[in-house]
């Protein structure tokens, strides 16, 4: 009796163990690819109704500081991936970006392609960036999007060697603003493909008289809010996602 009585304590104990593993290893995988080079990060969890709005290759003189007002209003916080030129152009906004408690990220200096470029000129990009953000915010950023997405080996070195996560976009959340669709268009391919944990792709740096990114921020903002969504920094995210 004893003896089944200890059988069937130890199958349910590691019943116990094996379904720990399967679920932590699930929610490993909704934020990271695993691969042999270590975590890079795509969306966050599906559990919680949060999403990171990201924008790229600011700040722009004008559009980033139109962006942070609107995020001020609805008390939503975002993460900057910046290019050390321009931070080092428009240092008063690295600064309101930090004060109102948005992260930054690096997104190379000059926004080279890394595919086409030897390992020690991302690095010098890489360290370049972090000098200058860590000059205005006193903080060096964890965070490292490459230009384009472009991931391979040495990109990879770079960043682990410095210590820093490397952040992509949820594969369904690019809003393509960069090529200056319609307004609608921006609002249409973001809110129709929403999911949680995602990280949608934005950029406060365009080329054109007028951001659309900025009026179709102003509709979709309001309306996640009402959908219920949080808005959170990319370290937020990560750490929901592994707690
Ligand atoms: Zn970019």
């Amino acid at each position: 009796m004893k003896n089944k009585i200890f059988k069937y304590l130890s199958l349910f104990i590691l019943i116990i163990i094996c379904t720990f593993i399967v679920s932590h290893e699930y929610f490993k995988t909704t934020i990271s690819i695993s691969n042999n080079y270590g975590m890079v990060v795509k969306n966050g969890s599906k559990e919680k109704k949060v999403i990171a709005l990201t924008f790229d290759d600011g700040p722009h003189p004008k559009y980033t500081s139109e962006i942070l007002d609107i995020l001020n209003e609805y008390d939503a916080k975002a993460t900057f991936f910046v290019l050390g030129k321009f931070a080092e152009a428009y240092p008063d906004i690295i600064k309101r970006q930090w004060e109102e408690g948005h992260e930054i990220g690096n997104h190379t200096y000059s926004h080279i392609n890394t595919k086409k470029v030897s390992k020690d000129k991302i690095q010098e990009e890489y360290i370049k960036t972090q000098e200058v953000i860590s000059s205005i915010t006193n903080n060096n950023p964890k965070l490292f999007r490459p230009p384009y997405g472009s991931l391979d080996e040495k990109v990879i070195d770079v960043v682990e060697n410095n210590n820093s996560v490397i952040v992509l976009w949820s594969y369904n959340q690019d809003s393509k603003d960069w090529s200056n669709p319609e307004v609608n268009k921006i609002v249409n391919t973001t809110l129709s493909n929403i999911e949680n944990g995602d990280i949608i792709l934005f950029h406060d740096y365009v080329y054109y008289d007028e951001s659309h990114t900025v009026e179709a921020l102003k509709k979709i903002i309001p309306e996640l809010k009402n959908r219920g969504y949080e808005f959170v920094t990319i370290s937020e995210l990560i750490n929901l996602t592994t707690d």
